[in-house]
């Protein structure tokens, strides 16, 4: 991985923004897969991270923006063998984000939603932040160390 003058790591970053139509969950899966690639992840990894980012935009799509098509904006970074993802929406947000954090709470049981789409990111992800995006929307951060030593 390329250092700077000082000798720290430079941090790689891509920033991606797309609206909230179903048919971006597939695209941002892939774009997070392939931005992952530079750590030579195994299948187990890519497939953990891509279903945590699914939940994440699917969230989007379904709550943050119910009756509308809004913006969703997905940052990536990688930082040695962590990879860092950020996904921002600006749609109605969560009053009481811990609630919303519990497993199986939701606020859509009629569209058969389980409540179990945060607990994924949560157990499939090193860390998962969820909080307000200044007074409108939501930010969900997660992050995850990929093992594979051959990583460069
Ligand atoms: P599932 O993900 O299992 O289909 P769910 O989406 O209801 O069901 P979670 O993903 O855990 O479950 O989300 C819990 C609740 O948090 C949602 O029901 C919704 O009320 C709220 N929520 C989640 N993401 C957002 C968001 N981006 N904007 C607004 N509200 C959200
Ligand atoms: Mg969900």
């Amino acid at each position: 991985m390329p250092k700077n003058k000082k000798g720290d790591y430079m941090k790689n970053q891509i920033e991606i923004k797309f609206k909230s139509l179903p048919e971006n969950e597939a695209f941002a899966r892939t774009c997070v897969s392939a931005f992952c690639l530079q750590l030579n992840p195994t299948l187990d990894e890519i497939g953990d991270i891509k279903t945590a980012v699914s939940e994440a935009v699917t969230n989007c799509v379904v709550h943050a923006y119910p009756n509308k098509v809004g913006e969703i904006t997905m940052l990536l970074s990688r930082e040695q063998d962590q990879i860092h993802i950020s996904i921002k929406d600006s749609g109605v947000g969560i009053e009481n984000i811990e609630e919303a954090l519990t497993p199986f709470y939701t606020t859509k049981p009629d569209e058969e939603r389980s409540g179990m789409g945060f607990t994924v990111m949560d157990s499939f992800m090193d860390s998962l932040v969820v909080k307000h995006n200044g007074a409108k929307g939501l930010i969900v951060e997660m992050t995850k160390r990929i093992e594979n030593k051959q990583a460069v």
